[in-house]
């Protein structure tokens, strides 16, 4: 019997957040049913309800950082039983079989990998995320949550911290590497614990002064506010790695010229226009313009090891939802650049 949970969904583009009854399938053999603890509000999150991408399809529940506890499991399950405290990151699903599932890397699955939300599953049905109290998931894209990260903390993780510990690792960040830090928001904050973790000097760069002191706190030994002319230019030639997570347009040029010779600048920001960077700037010192996609199923769950290692969880404000325009508002907030630095959603306030 496929089972009724509640959840947090928008009916249209611009439309407030309403509390809802939500079908979670019948468990398949493979599935594993999860009691979701929190659930992390992503910028991503933001840009699909509010339609910025286009291709949204309504209504939609978000939420792809999601920490909870296994209820059930179907009949085939092997790696999880009930008890198990367990996440849940961008994907619930792909093929399993082709060239990108089989090297670990299931967001470039040949099919098409599912998303957590605004996705079809390939059955057609179209994918609820995390903002409910329950979600029904294939064994295979659960993650372990180890003891010793909160699940509030662990939330954000699925989403903010396997999509800059992949880049971080990917482009070397270690003891020796200069790795600058753009926007210090969600991603941005996670970008910063991890890199400092993994024995980079970290430099974070922000619109202003105003997180300078949590910044420190978080991990990096220099700030820069890119509203500062005068210390931007200082920065020139400065970085092996930046890693951009801004969610608005940033004019390019300005980042390639921090890097230096044979440094790369990876964009994981999703803004929906365009950037335009000259030839010259990236060819005068065989420097890298690149992106990165959230992370594979196998990295994510090495990210959560790491990060239990390593005494790392987000920093985040707990939501009450029980008065659903707390979420309507926080978004607003978070475009604002206000929070602290990512909010959680605690699910079992969402009204019944
Ligand atoms: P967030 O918490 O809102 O952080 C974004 C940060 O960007 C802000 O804290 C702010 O930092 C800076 N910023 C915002 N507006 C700006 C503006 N107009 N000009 C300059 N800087 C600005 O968002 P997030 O959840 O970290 O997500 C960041 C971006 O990554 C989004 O576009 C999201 O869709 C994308 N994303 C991509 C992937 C992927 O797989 N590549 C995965 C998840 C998210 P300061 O206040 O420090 O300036
Ligand atoms: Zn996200």
């Amino acid at each position: 019997m496929p089972t009724t949970t509640r959840a947090l969904s928008v009916p249209s583009a611009g439309a407030p957040f309403e509390a809802v009854d939500l079908e979670r399938r019948d468990l398949r053999d493979d599935d594993v049913r999860i009691d979701i603890a929190f659930a992390g509000i992503c910028h991503s999150d933001i840009h699909t309800v509010r339609d910025e991408w286009g291709a949204a399809h309504y209504p939609i529940v978000t939420g792809h950082e999601i920490a909870g506890t296994v209820s059930a499991v179907g009949d085939g399950v092997t790696k999880y039983k009930v008890g198990d405290r367990v996440g849940v990151g961008c994907l619930v699903d792909s093929c399993g079989a082709c060239e990108s599932c089989k090297n670990g890397q299931e967001m470039f699955c040949s099919k098409g990998s599912v998303g957590t939300y605004n996705s079809q599953n390939y059955d057609g049905e179209w994918a609820a995320g995390g903002y409910s109290q329950q979600i029904v998931v294939t064994e295979r894209m659960v993650l372990r949550i180890p003891e010793g990260i909160e699940l509030d903390e662990a939330a954000p993780l699925l989403c903010a911290g396997i999509t800059t510990y992949s880049p971080l690792r990917r482009w070397g960040a270690g003891p020796g590497t200069r790795v600058a830090v753009v926007g210090v928001g969600g991603l941005g904050h996670m970008a910063v614990k991890l890199a400092a973790a993994m024995g980079a000097e970290v430099t974070t760069l922000s619109r202003s002064s105003a997180k300078a002191e949590d910044a420190k706190a978080l991990g990096s030994s220099q700030h820069i506010a890119t509203s500062d002319e005068d210390a931007m230019k200082a920065a020139k030639g400065s970085f092996d790695l930046i890693v951009n997570t801004v969610s608005a347009d940033l004019d390019m040029e300005t980042y390639v010229r921090l890097l230096r010779p044979n440094g790369a600048l990876v964009n994981v920001g999703l803004p929906p226009s365009n950037f335009s960077v000259r030839p010259g700037s990236l060819i005068g010192g065989n420097k890298v313009l690149t992106g990165s996609n959230i992370g594979g199923i196998g990295e994510t769950q090495e990210m959560l090891d790491f990060c239990a290692e390593h005494g790392i969880g987000a920093t985040i404000e707990k939501l009450d939802a029980s008065d659903t325009t707390t979420v309507d508002t926080a978004y607003d907030e978070v475009v604002a650049g206000k929070v602290r630095y990512r909010y959680v959603i605690d699910t079992s306030t969402i009204p019944g």
